[in-house]
């Protein structure tokens, strides 16, 4: 939520430099990529090095997978209920995505963006798109599989969605991997390892001065 400043009062003498410096603005970073890429797992892993880091936790019609939890993956909602959100203009961006809403929640992306804490959003492509369009600033990362047979495998070992789902996912992945260029980063996650690597140098290039101290 944006801060606005304390209004002064005419009784009161205004000192210099009485206000705190402004805090400096946390950055947006958006993340996509095909689901079953391994958005979540890097982000996962990324997180444990940099828990400052915020995760957005996005809303959702989906219907939780027994691994998920309410508030921690998802905000899971009926489908009444997330159109209230949209006509209440309280996401930032939404999309449908294989027969589902998912919508990211505006307000405690700018809070901790106010607070100068970085956030991150796992998104797909067309609510990417929309962050674009509004924020010209964030940091837009494309995670692209090696492949789309590995894309495939992955889902596949990950046992978590239908056949129809997986069908609706490798669809929409094709569509997703021809919009990659729009992107100001990618990543190929083949080696999980790497992935990260390049992920963290590319949000927490190392300082000038650490460079210096290496042999
Ligand atoms: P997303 O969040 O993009 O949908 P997940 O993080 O759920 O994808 O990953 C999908 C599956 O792929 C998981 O089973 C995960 O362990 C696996 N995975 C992720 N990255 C790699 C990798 N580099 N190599 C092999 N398997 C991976
Ligand atoms: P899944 O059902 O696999 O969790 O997510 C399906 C897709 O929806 C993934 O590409 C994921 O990044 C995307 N997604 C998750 N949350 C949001 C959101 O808030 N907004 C948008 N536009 N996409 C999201």
């Amino acid at each position: 939520m944006p801060t606005s400043p304390t209004p002064v009062s005419s009784e009161c003498t205004q000192q210099q430099g009485s206000l705190p410096a402004p805090t400096p603005r946390g950055r947006l970073v958006v993340l996509t990529g095909p689901s079953g890429v391994g958005k979540g797992t890097l982000v996962n892993q990324l997180r444990q090095r940099h828990p400052e880091l915020y995760l957005s936790v996005s809303v959702t019609t989906r219907p939780p997978r027994p691994s998920e939890q309410e508030g921690v993956n998802y905000y899971f909602r009926s489908r009444e209920e997330f159109l209230n959100l949209i006509e209440a203009n309280e996401l930032l961006e939404w999309a449908q995505y294989a027969g589902n809403f998912y919508g990211t929640p505006r307000e405690i992306v700018f809070q901790k963006l106010n607070q100068g804490q970085d956030v991150l959003l796992e998104i797909e492509l067309a609510g990417a798109r929309q962050v674009r369009q509004q924020y010209p600033d964030a940091i837009r990362i494309f995670l692209c599989p090696p492949s789309l047979e590995e894309l495939e495998r992955r889902i596949r070992e990950r046992g978590q969605d239908s056949e129809a789902s997986i069908e609706r996912r490798l669809e929409q992945a094709r569509k997703e991997l021809d919009a990659q260029d729009e992107f100001d980063y990618v990543i190929v996650n083949d080696n999980l390892e790497q992935a990260l690597q390049e992920l963290e140098a590319l949000l927490y290039p190392p300082s000038p001065s650490s460079k210096e101290q290496q042999p």
